[in-house]
């Protein structure tokens, strides 16, 4: 039996080409770039390379303005607590959404505990963030707007220009989480007014442990971490030179492909969703039917538990998720679901899966064979219950 992942929204696997780029970094150019032999100056020129590849990516000014990270998480900790620290002064007021990933939310509410307030946006029924919703929020003690490109459960894509405007012509800071919309939409973070931006190799196609953020120039924010002098003296830690190598790589391939991948992946995303609707009654689309990502599923299956939906899908093959997967373990139902209006038990339902570039015709037609049995055996098993209990 083949083994489906769907899973790509958690991680991808690295592409070929990207660990093959990363392998000299081991064990033959390992210099410190910090040091100012031949060794370290080589691996000094990747690290160079490798932020020229990602601001080519997001159309940045200068590659100066990207700093390197050790991933999505910290890249969002550190916009939002270093916009935050650094601009104290001018206003103590934080705006965000209520569907972001819990590296933004947390990180608010740890800003709220240090005296910050923070507005959370709501979003209607398809997870949309409405831009006169933020405009109507900002006030003259607002820092910072911090607002996902993309939404990693449900996949809705959000109008992150018009805010970026907004922000802009408001002289407030603007933070997007790009961290499910790199290589999935294109970027551009002149052309979107974009301020500060998240992003994690390890969700298109690179290694884990290594992420970026973008910040325009002029931007000032306090150090999350400090040390030494790397990353011009923002972020201390000898670089993961490895790391920063296949992310310069992935991102170039990424960006590259990006019109050939997002039309293939939306086709099979539609063969999906619409083969799925078709076997299975009582059933419903979570997230905006256009704007979403080209890679994402996620689908509420009236009368089942998400969990038990997962494991049964992972005995015959296919690997999904029933949210995001940094909650699963836990029985509290998403925050996204519940934020888009899902009742608990629908929420419960739930199943995401997503598809990588590596994602063919046949793995969706297995997975259209394999699922509809599963949902109907569950749903008996649920009735049988439920006839029992009375
Ligand atoms: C995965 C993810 C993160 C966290 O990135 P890591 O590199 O795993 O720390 C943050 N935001 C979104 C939207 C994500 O999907």
């Amino acid at each position: 039996m083949k083994r489906i992942y769907l899973d790509n929204a958690a991680t991808t696997a690295a592409a070929p080409e990207v660990v093959e780029a990363m392998l000299p970094y081991f064990t033959q150019v390992y210099g410190n770039a910090s040091s100012i032999h031949a060794t370290g100056r080589e691996a000094k020129r990747a690290i160079e390379a490798a932020r020229r590849q990602v601001a080519r990516a997001l159309n940045a000014a200068v590659p100066q303005e990207i700093y390197f990270t050790a991933g999505g998480s910290e890249s969002d900790n550190w916009a939002i607590k270093g916009a935050a620290c650094a601009n104290r002064k001018k206003g103590d007021h934080v705006i965000t959404t209520a569907i972001e990933h819990h590296a933004v939310l947390h990180t608010c509410q740890w800003l709220e505990k240090q005296g910050f307030r923070v507005t959370y946006l709501p979003v209607d029924a398809d997870g949309k963030v409405s831009v006169s919703d933020v405009e109507k929020a900002i006030t003259d003690k607002t820092i910072l707007v911090s607002v996902m490109a993309a939404n990693n459960e449900i996949g809705t894509l959000q109008p992150i220009k018009e805010i970026g405007a907004l922000c802009r012509a408001k002289g407030v800071l603007f933070h997007t989480d790009a961290v499910q919309a790199v290589g999935a939409i294109p970027l551009d973070v002149q052309g979107m007014h974009i301020d500060l931006l998240s992003l994690s190799a390890h969700k298109f196609h690179g290694p884990k442990g290594v992420g970026a953020l973008y910040v325009r120039k002029g931007v000032r924010l306090e150090n999350l971490v400090h040390g030494g002098a790397q990353e011009r003296g923002f972020r201390a830690g000898t670089e993961n030179l490895p790391g920063i190598v296949g992310l310069g790589k992935a991102i170039e391939m990424a960006a590259e492909k990006l019109p050939e991948n997002a039309a293939r992946m939306s086709a099979l995303r539609d063969r999906l969703i619409g083969g799925i609707t078709a076997r299975i009654p009582d059933v419903r689309l979570n997230g905006h039917p256009v704007d979403r990502l080209p890679n994402n599923c996620n689908m509420s299956f009236k009368y089942i538990e998400g969990e038990a939906l997962l494991l049964r899908l992972d005995l015959a093959g296919v690997a999904g998720s029933s949210g995001s997967a940094c909650t699963s373990g836990t029985l509290d139902p998403s925050h996204v679901l519940l934020a888009i209006g899902l009742p608990h038990a629908i929420a419960h339902g739930s199943l995401r899966l997503t598809l990588g570039t590596d994602t063919t015709e046949e793995d969706i037609d297995e997975v259209l064979e394999r699922l509809p049995p599963i949902v109907q055996s569950l749903r008996a098993m649920s009735a049988m219950n439920a006839s029992n209990m009375l």
